[in-house]
């Protein structure tokens, strides 16, 4: 199985990568900061492509898409490698340690899984999706011709072009908003903060978007940063739903986990600005509810799913339209 790399040119010094804002200087016989697009021998080479960490039907309610489907089953994949460095990540052992174990899948064999599995979709999700490109590209053609969904879960943190190019493959997205200081992302994270707040504007314009923020205590949890994010995606769209999710040690973190009491006041102050705000991670109230009347709409109790009072993305009580798609 092979996949053609793209935006990978040769340049002095070795092969340099223009998908990610890192745009890396690749010298022969190394690869990349994402540890899976590598130069062989003055070549592109992608020994990562189709190498799938996980292949599994997961509840949609768990990338986390609350919008989107809401109560069905969606195949997820996952891959190895990443282009940030969340020393917390929640998924490590398969985006940063590359713990193998992993099942070689073409772009039509994984298509055809997903159309086998009964979903309505494929959900690139798990480790970070966007550093294998190329693979995303040709999976999610392959999917639409055979009438499925595709469902990005990502970081965001990409080049405008290659963006473009994967969003207009994309039908709902979630993508991390991890905090809203430049400074966080570059010292902690290792990337860098505007190309995701571009990349989320692409998605609010081009597919259902969803958002989440890890919060992290001591690190991203201030009243004052939260306020930051929703304001931003208000400006975008205050129907955008935010959910904002409870750490829990992890990686390299040792700090303590996240409480409700700790997001408390921070889902009130999201909702002076958003609509549909959730906690994640945690029990809470998860529920929607029609923002007009009040209605509960859909209950939600970890991911057990009840339609109550919504049909067809309207209230069923006082007939508002709800930002819910099931097409
Ligand atoms: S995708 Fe990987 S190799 Fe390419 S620029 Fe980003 S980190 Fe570097």
């Amino acid at each position: 199985m092979r996949v053609t790399p793209r935006y990978i040119q040769p340049a002095d010094g070795g092969l340099r990568c223009d998908l990610c804002p890192h745009r890396c200087l690749i010298a022969d016989g190394r690869s990349g900061f994402c540890g899976v697009r590598t130069n062989s021998g003055g070549k592109p080479d992608l020994p990562y492509a189709g190498l799938l960490s996980t292949a599994a039907l997961d509840p949609i309610e768990k990338k986390p898409l609350y919008h989107y489907h809401p109560g069905e089953m969606i195949y997820s994949i996952g891959f190895y490698g990443c282009n940030l460095r969340c020393p917390f990540c929640q998924n490590y052992a398969i985006s940063q340690e590359f713990i193998r174990g992993g099942e070689r899948r073409s772009p039509e064999e994984t298509a055809a899984e997903a159309a086998g599995s009964g979903s309505f979709g494929i959900a690139y999700t798990y480790s970070e999706p966007l550093v294998h490109f190329e693979f995303l590209m040709e999976t999610a053609a392959l999917a639409r011709e055979r009438g499925l969904k595709n469902i990005l879960v990502s970081n965001g943190f990409l080049n405008p072009e290659p963006a473009a190019e994967i969003l207009s493959l994309m039908d709902a997205a979630n993508i991390d908003l991890k905090s809203f200081s430049d400074d966080f992302y570059r010292r902690t994270l290792k990337g860098s903060l505007a190309p995701v707040l571009d990349f989320i504007r692409l998605a609010a314009r081009k597919t259902h978007l969803e958002v989440t923020t890890l919060v992290i205590p001591g690190q991203n949890d201030s009243v004052r940063e939260i306020g930051e994010i929703a304001r931003f995606l208000a400006g975008l769209d205050p129907e955008i739903p935010l959910h904002m999710s409870c750490y829990v040690p992890r990686y390299k973190y040792r700090v303590r986990a996240t409480t409700g009491s700790d997001l408390l006041p921070l889902l009130h102050e999201a909702r002076r600005h958003l609509v549909y705000v959730y906690p994640g991670n945690i029990a809470g109230d998860a529920d929607t509810r029609c923002p007009r009347c009040g209605a509960l709409l859909i209950r939600r109790s970890g991911y057990r799913v009840e339609i109550v009072h919504e049909a067809g993305g309207f209230c069923g009580n006082c007939g508002k339209e709800i930002p819910l798609r099931r097409e």
